[in-house]
């Protein structure tokens, strides 16, 4: 008796070839889940608004050292960040040399530079006893580090922590401090929310944490990509098999057929079998999305809100804080905001230019003026308070990210009681339209929580295709 032959079969790969997915946005969530998407086998398509890559990244390639206008630095722990520059063969510099000079900032209130030795005894210095020797811009996080109920940054998002989801000012009082506090530990040169009253605690906890778990790792550094962070954007865009269709500000989304589809201000439409949209909430607000999303995530669109903030590059003609025998970086009340010095890791004594971090009220009156006289009433604010700038100052680059019509701000920012409302509804597919960016990121912040989300995003496909 003779056997059957054995007849093997191939194993069985299912081609997603025929799998269109169109993304739109190429910041880095959309750029991160278009590559995971393509190495899949799926067919991808990134529509992009502006006439570059990279979104919230952006270099200032034309000005010496490179400095960012947009995501800045990253920590140990940005695994996907780190991962994707290596894969590209980006390489990391170490900005620990620069560290020391980075944290060395003249404090200058009403007017007065307040120097380290006397503002632990100083008038405006309202702050406890055992934090006295902090900088308005240390106090807040290391008390709330002492203070976090969360043990790791993705327990924001638990229920049982949403009776923190109150304001940083109304927990501020809880605590027992007094207003002057607030505004001196919080709202001078707010990072998140236009005051303590319009952003939730409970957010800051997750910020707090994710600086903690960053840490943790050991390695209490800064990385920057050699040649820019936006190279991490145009390697990613580089490698997708199609070119990213730039100029293409989508307009509509229509989800009420078969296939999805886009429809772009240039008249033109595209279709697939399903979307990620990236796109910041202030943008995407704007834009209509047929069936309407309806309840807590509609309205996280409507209501959920971005940082304002500017940047201006500048680039000191000669080293003036020489002659005040100051350090060239400064926190202050006025449109001068924060200013942070340009330096290379490789000679970090050596300053290549300075940014004016301008936030939350000081974007906005400066938003109110053109441009022109924008940059002039910060570099005046500057050469008031140390008159050895004066004329010193030649301007490079000015950025407005509230004005950016695609952005439109720049981090969401988290309002008193929007996590428990729509936290956990916010990154829900609604039909064929899947979300990502990273406002929809839960365990990381800034740039890695771009790439956490663009993999939520691309795992969503592969489950439901
Ligand atoms: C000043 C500043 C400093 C920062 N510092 C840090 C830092 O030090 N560390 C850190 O980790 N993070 C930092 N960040 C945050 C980080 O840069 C962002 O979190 C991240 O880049 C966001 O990526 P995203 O893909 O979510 O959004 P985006 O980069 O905003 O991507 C969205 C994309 O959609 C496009 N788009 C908008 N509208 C449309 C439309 N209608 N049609 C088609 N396309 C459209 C936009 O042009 C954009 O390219 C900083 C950001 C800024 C601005």
């Amino acid at each position: 008796m003779g056997y059957a032959p054995i007849v093997t079969f191939p194993n069985i790969i299912k081609s997603k070839e025929s799998t269109e997915i169109l993304i739109i946005g190429a910041g880095l969530s959309g750029l991160y889940a278009a590559n995971l998407l393509e190495e899949e086998g799926y067919k991808v398509r990134v529509l992009e608004a502006d006439k570059r890559v990279g979104g919230r990244v952006l270099t200032q390639k034309g000005i010496p050292g490179y400095p960012e206008s947009g995501g800045t630095a990253f920590g140990s722990g940005y695994a996907r960040v780190i991962d994707t520059a290596n894969r590209f063969g980006i390489n990391l510099i170490d900005l620990k040399p620069v560290i020391p000079y980075f944290r060395e900032r003249m404090l200058s209130l009403g007017g007065e530079i307040i120097s380290k030795e006397e503002w632990p005894n100083h008038p405006s210095n309202v702050f406890p006893n055992d934090y006295r020797n902090l900088p308005p811009n240390a106090f807040f996080h290391t008390f709330l580090g002492g203070n976090n109920p969360l043990k790791a940054p993705q327990e924001w998002m638990n229920e049982d922590q949403f009776i923190h989801d109150i304001s940083v000012h109304e927990w501020f009082i809880k605590k027992g401090f007094s207003d002057e506090l607030v505004d001196l530990a919080y709202n001078l040169n707010i990072t998140h929310g236009y005051t303590a009253k319009d952003v939730s605690v409970l957010m800051l906890m997750f910020v707090n944490a994710f600086a903690a778990s960053q840490s943790r790792l050991g390695f209490q550094t800064s990385l920057v990509a050699e040649g820019g962070n936006i190279r991490i954007a145009e390697e990613m865009a580089k490698n997708l098999k199609d070119e990213i269709l730039l100029n293409k500000e989508v307009t509509s989304i229509d989800l009420s057929n078969d296939s999805a589809k886009v429809s772009c201000s240039d008249g033109t439409s595209y279709s697939a079998n399903r979307i990620i949209c990236s796109l910041p909430f202030s943008v995407l607000k704007g834009i209509s999305i047929y069936p309407k999303i309806n309840g807590p995530q509609s309205e996280a669109i409507k209501s959920l809100k971005s940082q304002k903030i500017n940047m201006l590059h500048l680039i000191p003609k000669t080293p003036f804080w020489e002659k005040d025998e100051m350090s060239p970086n400064m926190y202050t009340d006025e449109l001068a905001g924060m200013i942070i010095s340009q330096r290379q890791a490789s000679s970090p004594e050596k300053v290549d230019s300075l940014t004016a971090w301008l936030r939350g009220p000081i974007a906005e009156r400066l938003d109110l003026m053109d441009q022109k006289e924008a940059i002039e009433s910060v570099i005046k604010s500057i050469e008031r308070l140390r008159p050895s700038a004066r004329d010193q100052l030649e301007v490079a680059a000015y950025h407005s990210w509230s004005l950016n019509p695609y952005s439109k701000g720049d981090w969401a920012y988290w309002g008193p009681g929007q996590i428990k409302e729509f936290g956990r509804e916010i990154s829900k597919p609604h039909l064929k339209l899947h979300f990502c960016g990273e406002h929809t990121a839960i365990a990381n912040r800034g740039m890695e929580g771009a790439l956490e989300s663009g993999e939520r995003a691309f795992f969503e496909i592969l489950d439901v295709t």
